[in-house]
Parts: C-alpha cells; sequence; structure tokens
C-alpha cells in the first residue's frame, strides 16, 4: 500500500509542452494533481488533460498478469517465450523477419533498450514508432536544412516575438500549456499572432490574422514569402543553395493558396515587418506527403533572413508526444542511429557498434511504419513487438493493419491496459508500468529532459518496459550487455554515448551526465541539452555555425506538390485531428469522465453547404467512406471548416457508437522523405446514414 505524500516531481505523459507536475500520493492508491511552479516549461500552469491525470490511474482496465494465448502466465514462461520466437525467427528468416513498433510515450530509457537490442543486437533497423506519424517530416527537414535533427530555438522565444505565427497547429488545444504562455505574452507585449490553418481553430480566438489557406499549399505560401523577402531585401545570410531556392520561390503565384490578395499582403508585411518572429509548425505541416519540403519551405525563409537561434526568432516544430524527442535522441526512428547519429554512415555505426560490443550492427535503414505494417502485412515480418502503442486504431489504413497483425505468425504487445484494439490480436502480452509507476526521462519539445518519477507502486506484476526488454535480450544471449539495474544506469549509458556522437561532430551531447550516480539521477532537475564540457544548454545556430560539413545552413529549393485532386466517388477531403480533452487512443483520458464531458462522441465538422446537400441535419448520423474503411459519425455543421474539407478527431475506436475509428479511413500515403503518412487528406464519401 502507498503512503500518503509528500509531492513527487514529475512529468505530465500527455502532449510535447512537458509539464512539470507535483504530484501527492493519498494514500489509497489516488494521487492529488497540481502544476510544479519551478518546471521551466510551465511554471506552475496545467491543462485540463493534465490536471485530470489523478482520475486516469488506478487498476479499471488494467493488464496486470502476461498473457499466452489469452491464459495468464508467470513472466519467466512469458519472457522464455519471447526471446525463444524471436531466436527462432531470426535463425530461420534473418534479422529483418523482425520488428518492433514501439511509442513516444516511453520512457528514453526504455527506448534506448529497445533501440540497442533492434539495430546492435538483433542487426536490423525494423524498429519504428508512432511518432513517424507525427514529426518524421520535421527530422528530414532539420536534417536537409541544418545537416542535424535539432531544434534551434526555446519556448521562450515565443513570448520574446514581435509576431508568432502558427502553421498547421491547433495550439490552444494540443499544446495548451504553451498557447497560454503565448496568449499572456500578447496580453503583455501585444504580439502579433498569424494563424495558418485551412480550419478555423480554438486558436485562431487569439489570432490577428487567420489565412484559411488552400489545404496542403504552406509549401506554396511559404515561397511566396521567401520571394517577398527577396524583394524587400531582407537576405541577410548566405545559406548554400541560396540562388536556386530564391529562383524556386520566384517561380510561384499566389492562386493554389486560395487565399484573397488583402490577407496574403497582410501576411507578407506583418512576417517582413517583424525583425523578431516565429514561425510555430506542427502536424498540419508535417501530415502530408509532401511534409518535408513544407517544413523545408518554412526554414528557408528564417535562413534566409538570419531570423534563428536568437530570442524571439526561429522555426519551431511543436512534437505531439511527451517524448517524441526522446525517441530521436536514443535513434528510435528507423532510419537514425543512436544519440543522432546517421545510419548510413558507417563511421558512425562502427563507432555504435564498438561502443555498444554489438555482434550485429544493422547496415542500412529499418522499415518506417507504413511499410513496417505492410511488411507484417505480406509475410515479411513474421515476429512483431508493439510496445506502448495501439496501432490498431491510430495507423492509417487501420483495417488493413489491424487484419496484417492479426495474421502474423508471432506478435507480443506490452501495454498497461488489458484490452485494446490491439492487445486483442497478441498471442503474448506482457503488463508494463504506466505513468506514475515508473522511473526515467523524456525531452520535451525545446530540448528540455525531465524527470518522470515514480508516485505509485505499479498495478499487478506489471514492469518497467526498459526491464522488460533488457529480460529478454538476456535471454536471447546478451546478458552482459543489457545488465543494467535502474533506469539510471540505462540514462548514464546513453549519456555516455551521446559524449562519443558529440566527438563525431553530433549536435546531442549529454556526456555531462555520463557519469551520474543513482542518487544525482533521483534529483535531476529540467535541463536543456546539450550538457557536455563543450556546450551548455541554449540556442543552437545563433552564431550562424550549423551541422553541415561546411558549417553553413542549406536552404532547399522548394517545388510545391499539392495533393491529388478528389474524384466523383471520393469527393470530400477529410482533415484529421486532436480534440481539447482527449488523448491518442482514450486508453488513459477515457477513465476520466470530466474528461469526456468536453466532447463525448466521435464527430465530423461539415460546412453547412455541405450538409444541406447531403440533406444531414446537426446531430443527425452520417457513413464516412474511403476505400480504406469507414466510420460512423455525429455531424456538427460549421462554417469553421470549409465546403468539401471536413474534419474529424482521432480518438476514438470501433467499439463506441458511433464508430468513430478514423484510422480505419486514413490512406496510407507517406512522404517519400521522412516516410509520414498524409493524415490530414483522405479522400471520402459521405453519406447520411
Ligand atoms: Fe500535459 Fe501538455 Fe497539458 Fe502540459 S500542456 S499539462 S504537457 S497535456
Amino acid at each position: 500500500m502507498q503512503t500518503p505524500g509528500p509531492a513527487i516531481r514529475t512529468t505530465c505523459p500527455y502532449c510535447g509542452v512537458g509539464c512539470g507536475i507535483l504530484a501527492t500520493p493519498d494514500g489509497a492508491g489516488g494521487l492529488a494533481i497540481a502544476g510544479d511552479p519551478d518546471h521551466p516549461a510551465n511554471f506552475g500552469r496545467l491543462c485540463v488533460k493534465g490536471s485530470a491525470l489523478g482520475e486516469t490511474v488506478g487498476m479499471k482496465g488494467r493488464l496486470l498478469a502476461p498473457q499466452i494465448g489469452g491464459r495468464e502466465a508467470g513472466w519467466d514462461e512469458a519472457l522464455d517465450l519471447v526471446a525463444r520466437r524471436l531466436s527462432e525467427t531470426i535463425a530461420e528468416h534473418g534479422p529483418d523477419a523482425v520488428a518492433f513498433y514501439v511509442s513516444g510515450q516511453l520512457l528514453t530509457e526504455d527506448y534506448y533498450v529497445a533501440n540497442k537490442l533492434m539495430k546492435g543486437f538483433i542487426g536490423s533497423a525494423n524498429i519504428d514508432t508512432n511518432s513517424r506519424l507525427c514529426m518524421a517530416s520535421s527530422v528530414a527537414g532539420h536534417r536537409r536544412a541544418f545537416g542535424s535533427d535539432t531544434v534551434p530555438g526555446l519556448y521562450e522565444d515565443l513570448e520574446q516575438a514581435d509576431c508568432v505565427v502558427l502553421v498547421g497547429s491547433n495550439l490552444a488545444w494540443c499544446h495548451p500549456v504553451l498557447f497560454q504562455r503565448l496568449a499572456a505574452a500578447r496580453e503583455a507585449r501585444g504580439t502579433k499572432v498569424v494563424v495558418i490553418d485551412p480550419r478555423r481553430t480554438a486558436t485562431c480566438d487569439i489570432a490577428d490574422l487567420h489565412l484559411a489557406l488552400a489545404p496542403g499549399s504552406d509549401g506554396v505560401l511559404f515561397n511566396l514569402l521567401l520571394a517577398e523577402i527577396e524583394r524587400r531585401g531582407l537576405v541577410a545570410a548566405t545559406p548554400e543553395n541560396l540562388v536556386e531556392a530564391l529562383a524556386a520561390a520566384r517561380a510561384m503565384g499566389p492562386a493554389a493558396t486560395g487565399l484573397a490578395d488583402g490577407a496574403l499582403r497582410q501576411f507578407l508585411d506583418v512576417w517582413c515587418g517583424s525583425n523578431r518572429v516565429v514561425t510555430v509548425y506542427s502536424q498540419g505541416v508535417n501530415q502530408s506527403d509532401s511534409g518535408t519540403d513544407k517544413v523545408n519551405a518554412i526554414l528557408n525563409c528564417h535562413l534566409a533572413t538570419g531570423r534563428i537561434g536568437r530570442p524571439g526568432m526561429g522555426p519551431f516544430s511543436v512534437t505531439g508526444q511527451p517524448n517524441a524527442m526522446g525517441g530521436r535522441e536514443v535513434g528510435g526512428l528507423a532510419n537514425m542511429l543512436a544519440c543522432h547519429l546517421d545510419i548510413e554512415n558507417g563511421g558512425h555505426r562502427a563507432a555504435v557498434q564498438d561502443f555498444w560490443r554489438a555482434p550485429r550492427m544493422a547496415e542500412r535503414p529499418g522499415l518506417k511504419a507504413v511499410d513496417m505494417f505492410r511488411a507484417v502485412g505480406d509475410g515479411r515480418i513474421k515476429a512483431l513487438w508493439i510496445i506502448c502503442t495501439n496501432p490498431a486504431v491510430s495507423m492509417p489504413e487501420a483495417d488493413r493493419v489491424a487484419r496484417a497483425i492479426a495474421g502474423c505468425d508471432f506478435v507480443v504487445v506490452s501495454d498497461m491496459m488489458a484490452r485494446t484494439d490491439t492487445t486483442r490480436l497478441a498471442h503474448v502480452l506482457l503488463p508494463a508500468t504506466g505513468w506514475a509507476e515508473k522511473d526515467g526521462t523524456v525531452t520535451n519539445s525545446e530540448r528540455r529532459i525531465s524527470r518522470q518519477r515514480r508516485s505509485l507502486v505499479p498495478a499487478g506484476q506489471a514492469r518497467d518496459d526498459w526491464r522488460i526488454i533488457a529480460d529478454v535480450a538476456a535471454r536471447m544471449g546478451w546478458p552482459e550487455a543489457f545488465a543494467w539495474d535502474s533506469p539510471a544506469q540505462v540514462f548514464a549509458e546513453h549519456a555516455a554515448l551521446s559524449g562519443l556522437a558529440g566527438r563525431l561532430g553530433g549536435a546531442f551531447d549529454i556526456s555531462a551526465h555520463a557519469g551520474i550516480t543513482a542518487a544525482q539521477y533521483g534529483a535531476l532537475e529540467p535541463f536543456l541539452w546539450p550538457q557536455s564540457s563543450r556546450r551548455s544548454g541554449g540556442r543552437f545556430f545563433g552564431d550562424g555555425r550549423f551541422h553541415t560539413p561546411s558549417g553553413r545552413a542549406r536552404m532547399v529549393p522548394v517545388v510545391p506538390r499539392l495533393p491529388q485532386p478528389v474524384g466523383p466517388a471520393h469527393p470530400f477531403r477529410l482533415n484529421t485531428g486532436r480534440v481539447r480533452d482527449h488523448w491518442h487512443t482514450m486508453t488513459r483520458t477515457g477513465l476520466s469522465p470530466r474528461l469526456s464531458r468536453h466532447l463525448a462522441e466521435p464527430f465530423l465538422e461539415l460546412h453547412p453547404t455541405d450538409a444541406a446537400r447531403l440533406g444531414l441535419a446537426p446531430a443527425a448520423l452520417a457513413e464516412v467512406s474511403s476505400p480504406h474503411g469507414r466510420a460512423i459519425l455525429r455531424v456538427l455543421v460549421t462554417d469553421r471548416v470549409a465546403p468539401g474539407h471536413p474534419f474529424a478527431p482521432i480518438h476514438w475506436t470501433g467499439e463506441t457508437a458511433p464508430t468513430g475509428r478514423i484510422g480505419a479511413l486514413v490512406v496510407g500515403l507517406p512522404d517519400p522523405l521522412s516516410g509520414q503518412p498524409a493524415s490530414k487528406s483522405t479522400p471520402v464519401a459521405i453519406r447520411p446514414f
């Protein structure tokens, strides 16, 4: 039994803002929740999701013991079976017949161990993450422009800017505390706020200007801005490819944006006229089959003007998940190596192999999420371990993904919940500790590493993910390389490896913590990376030095690709996104009645002219279908969306009625560079249900 109090400093498990929380055990398995006034991400603020965390802990729905084929099993039996089946699959079919699909909800230590096992010991890079759906285009764009996946700025830049432009970001609902900080700064300093989004979201409530641009035309808009920057003589730097990028921008006309001349002119005036400008972007940019180009179109404007890495200036990718950034740091994407090193660089691979004393390094990038599940479906992947995520709901073409998992020879799912759309498909279920039950670190969108701390005893037989993975690795024959006793030791190894990465020219370097003790880890304060003997925290690139071979930034000539036109069979273009009070597939937020009061069921935002044409009254049920699946949704008639461009939230599953499993509809069309699918642009048909 837990003893009451004192308050334990930890970090919210939801969005990438990474707010500090004071969690006080009540002695009966519950927690009182308050914002941590000393955490530099939120200074005591919390949004409704974070403040309701106490309502989402407890035993309801928890997976309490390992299961094999639906029967309860002991840990030894389950771990032996997982290790044996993975080893047999590798022996019979090779390392690429095994895949891990992991999560931006994992702690960095969990992520590190999974990545080490797959890339260094199994010898494949078939480990990818649900963060692929969230910010992979930003990673690819950063690497093209900066030579590294480095977020240049800090949250305080939004408070110091004269103008903040939000592109494809409903910050008010998806990053609420950062939105609160921006709103307070606007109140105090008169910051100009521009929202660029086809949909009029809650974020527009504080906007001086809302540009409801045509879906998918962000690249056109930022090319127009770049051409204007040149016209006004604002080019203040000489990145590589400047001439070519300007030429591509000059070739652009405004028609594709669908914007009126006056609104476009206002945007160009405010961006060009504000020396301190921050361009925040999120899923509306990233979740596109040309997401990487859109990211680079934004970065180009900051690079050309030198408005980057200085107070109140810079492009700013805000991540969806609490630890998408930590996943990037450990190499949790199939096309990256640990500590932001390059999997396609033989020197980097050799250095990591040497550090890990790894027997069998992956030699090429692995399969990214969409392709990974296609490989599961066609039998190339024969053993799949899904950790801390629910792809049977959240992946595009979710019906196809569920069928692929159901048909796979051997599926392991580690989860804290017993019944999800994905746990039902597992041969082996492993109970994992959840938020408040485990120790580790997460990295937020501004590169700040914070501790999550245990405040409750684990439910049933649940174990930490890092330990489960290490126990399987030991049974596969590598006990010494996975012989940690605590997450502090995993963190120390990761920090030591980052020092090696730093010496190879990498930006991610937290080697100051390589010798961290358990007590120091216990008391670790939130800090910005890098933290090494050479550099500590702060912004990147303000000195004009980048991580490319030449040290100069690289602009990318962008020739925007617009979405394919919709056809007569599927004449609407479905946009998707989050709601304010739910998170992902609701396995946690669905436990709080308070959170469900905001929006209680899945819905379809439909423009009045579309609703009238389809004969759909407000609150009627509509059947929405694509070539991949269907959903039944409650109609919400609103002019927040444009005609032909309905919106539906992503959170609900097929169990509820109406059935809101939107992933079933969404097309699995990835960006060719980042592998991030175009989750906001699916052609659909709509009819009364
Ligand atoms: Fe949690 Fe994000 Fe809300 Fe902060 S803003 S409390 S990190 S959900």
